[in-house]
């Protein structure tokens, strides 16, 4: 195949990099000035330093157009509250005093001011903070760190187009200020906003920006009439502005669907579509395309970490060609989400390396792409050949084939997914072997990570300890949860997870087909990062993963201790999966190495095994067209990995989060025997909910939060759990905190554990 050249140069452009540094240097930086061992100088020089570097490095890979704007100390979308001066009355003072101080207020708290609500972008693992808005919110425009790095970019001689979040998107993502009516609508604010943008531009312009991109990701997800009528207000107003540079507006994360039509016809030079997500190119030809517009295509998947298959792009953006005015390469969306450079990992094997493409490689791919549209492919055949060698040597691999994965997933049927009698049937029986008090105490799994204990771990990873020896130190961790638990009088003990780095990369790095990275940072909030495993190929268990562990505590205590284990939704939420099958099929070889684990800890005794899916909800696609069938694929791979079991064992899943409505039929269609959620920041809403539902099923709504170090006491337990009461009968009702423990303190974790228990055996009096 031979593209045409086009008539003008395609460019290459990214809409974001990562922020961290090659080696996290931000984080050291961020970090550094908190403890107020680096200074605001240093900081704000570390920061251009980085800025720089990462442009350069663009620019040296072949970016035309670099984006500037994107970085940021803790979140882009705060930033964007500052620029707009959006800033809740809270922290006025603080950010007038001190902008750099007041800014890390709004994203953390301090003693006496509470931080911004931090929640998740979209679908990614990326947290932002989430604007506060009320009737009296007045808009000022602070272009300052727009424009400063706008004017840093260009004093490098580089090409740079400033990336803002745009006006419809940060509003959709606002929520209505605390003490404002949960009526408000922060779209209503519209007409007050966009001045502020118009002002912004201007700067923008005047600066020497030519082009600027206004991200809209929040039109992908399905949009009121009345959101799509603001969108095109928002962008009939910016287009119709005369002062202002041209207006590329960006989305990603998906295709637009109805939004489409809104913003091809708005009167703005450009729009960047994801051309990773299915029906994106179909839905572009049905408007007729984006005569007279720049069309940015999103083709290099910015989310994954898989090489590009650079021919079928090259078809995409051929055909693209006919479909506006000029097409330039992009990534589907920011890079933000991947990580750095595949060069800096060691341990991983060289072939499977060159499937993988970070940051660094998916730049390559853009500049060789907008190079192989502008030259024709003559010009790119080199790289045409190595990639087609890369994609054919993962395709031909027996990591991705293993024939006996296959067929065990193949032979897969519904009775596999059931468990062998209905719940009210296998309740009696659990209920019996048992013998648990009414209201029964338990934990979520995790007890305090201490520091010896990361110590240890990394000893051992050091070589400065051998295996025995860290191995001794879990059991004797392990012997102190137990005897903890014993003591404080916990009815369904734990061991505590004390050899478990990390609930996804514990089991992934025991599972095959599963690859770790060494430096594979990728930012999820401020300067938390996280090294995402990779689903690179079929999906087996070598052996055993927990059940020495687990069969070591119950060996101390004649109390059930619960076996413990990262459920398949969640051991592909927070890892990087593959793109070469469907999600579920990956979810079915996962949740057939985890039953394996569940049949095997409940052979060596375990009669209470809970499978962790903090991530079910969070996975659910952002178009609810697509829901359905997510949740299915869901659903059965949680049954097929738990389905093995005796009805008389108990099964437990656990879920962190507090909202979810939605979603209960879902948590139904588990079939677990017990659920445990996040409850005690809302009273027990979660309890009220799943009554309204008709929830079937035993419940610990969480009665204590243990995201603070606060030891709630014995009678504000209580009275959360005569909350709890009032929702779910005493017969299905467990006690237990909101989460794991593993990021408290002993103290606190001992105080507040006593005072469950105690609780419990008040109110059990009453009942
Ligand atoms: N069992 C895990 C723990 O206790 C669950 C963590 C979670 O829900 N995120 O840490
Ligand atoms: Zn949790």
């Amino acid at each position: 195949m031979t593209t045409e050249p086009t008539a003008a140069a395609a460019t290459a452009t990214v809409y974001g990099y990562p922020r961290q540094g090659p080696n996290r240097e931000l984080k050291q930086a961020v970090e550094g000035y908190w403890k107020g061992r680096v200074s605001a100088d240093a900081l704000h020089a570390t920061g251009a330093e980085l800025r720089r570097g990462t442009w350069r490095q663009l620019a040296e890979a072949g970016i035309d157009e670099v984006p500037t704007g994107d970085f940021s100390f803790y979140d882009h979308v705060l930033d964007a509250t500052v620029m707009l001066g959006a800033i809740p009355g809270r922290h006025r003072a603080a950010l007038e005093a001190d902008p750099l101080d007041g800014y890390f207020a709004m994203a953390r708290g301090t003693q006496d001011v509470a931080p911004l609500e931090m929640t998740k972008w979209f679908d990614t693992n990326y947290h932002y903070l989430v604007p506060e808005l009320g009737p009296d919110t007045v808009f000022t425009a602070d272009s300052g760190k727009q424009v400063g790095e706008l004017r840093e970019a260009l004093a490098l001689g580089l090409t740079p187009r400033p990336v803002l979040v745009g006006p419809v998107t940060y509003l959709l993502l606002a929520k209505p200020a605390p003490g404002v009516a949960p009526g408000f609508d922060p779209l209503t604010l519209l007409d007050r906003l966009l001045p502020v943008y118009a002002e912004i531009l201007a700067d923008l312009r005047a600066a020497g920006a030519a082009w600027v991109q206004l991200d809209e990701p929040a039109l992908v997800q399905d949009r009121t009439p009345a959101e799509l009528g603001a969108a095109a207000r928002a962008y009939q107003g910016l287009g119709a502005l005369t002062d202002r540079p041209k207006l590329l507006a960006a989305s990603y994360f998906g295709r637009l669907g109805e939004a489409l039509p809104v913003l091809a016809k708005a009167p703005i030079d450009g729009l960047a579509l994801d051309f990773t997500a299915t029906g994106s190119l179909e839905e572009l030809a049905r408007v007729g395309g984006l005569p007279g517009k720049r069309l940015v295509a999103g083709v290099v998947d910015g989310r994954n970490v898989w090489v590009n298959d650079l021919a079928r792009s090259l078809t995409t953006l051929g055909t693209l060609l006919g479909l506006a005015d000029r097409v330039d390469v992009a990534a589907s969306c920011s890079l933000l989400h991947v990580p750095l450079d595949t060069a800096a990992e060691r341990d991983i094997d060289p072939q499977i390396l060159r499937w993988l493409a970070f940051a660094r490689q998916k730049t390559a791919e853009i500049a060789t792409l907008a190079k192989g549209l502008t030259r024709g492919t003559d010009a790119i055949a080199a790289e045409l050949a190595a990639n087609r060698a890369d994609l054919a040597s993962r395709t031909r691999s027996p990591m991705t084939h293993d024939p006996d994965v296959r067929a065990r997933a193949a032979a897969v049927t519904d009775t596999d997914t059931r468990r062998s009698q209905p719940y009210a049937e296998r309740a009696a029986a659990q209920h019996a072997l048992l013998g648990l008090p009414l209201l029964p105490t338990t934990t979520i799994g995790s007890f305090p990570q201490t520091g010896e204990l990361r110590t240890a771990r990394a000893g051992l990873r050091a070589g400065r300890i051998d295996v025995a020896g860290y191995e001794e130190r879990i059991r004797a961790e392990i012997q102190e949860v137990i005897s903890f638990q014993e003591k404080a009088g916990l009815d369904v003990l734990v061991h505590g997870e004390p050899e478990r780095n990390d609930m996804v990369q514990y089991f992934a790095e025991r599972l095959t087909g599963y690859l770790a990275t060494q430096h594979g940072w990728v930012q999820s909030y401020g300067t938390r990062c996280v090294r995402p495993p990779i689903l690179a190929g079929d999906i087996s268990r070598p052996g055993p993963m927990t059940v020495r562990w687990t069969t070591y505590a119950q060996s101390l205590t004649g109390r059930p201790v619960k076996g413990m284990l990262t459920g398949p939704v969640t051991m592909l939420a927070w890892s990087f999966v593959r793109d070469d099958q469907p999600l579920a099929e990956t979810a079915r070889q996962v949740a057939l190495a985890l039953r394996d684990e569940v049949n095997d800890l409940e052979a060596a005794g375990s009669s209470v095994i809970q499978v962790d899916e903090p991530a079910l909800r969070e996975t659910l696609p952002l178009r609810a067209a697509d829901r359905a069938q997510y949740l299915a694929w869901a659903t059965e791979a949680f049954r097929l990995s738990t389905g093995g079991v005796r009805p008389d064992t108990q099964i437990h899943t656990h879920m962190c989060y507090a909202e979810f409505g939605d979603i209960v039929r879902a948590i139904d269609d588990l079939d677990a025997d017990v659920i445990s959620l996040e409850a005690a920041r809302s009273h027990m809403q979660v309890a009220r909910e799943l009554a309204a539902h008709g929830y079937p099923r035993e419940a610990g709504p969480g009665v204590y939060d243990i995201h603070s170090p606060r030891v709630p006491d014995v009678a504000e337990v209580a009275d959360l759990l005569r909350t709890g009461l009032r929702a779910i009968p005493a017969e299905r009702l467990w006690v237990n905190p909101d989460c794991g423990l593993k990021t408290r303190g002993w103290p606190e974790t001992r105080a507040s554990l006593e005072s469950l228990v105690a609780a419990a055996r008040v109110v059990r009096g009453e009942v």
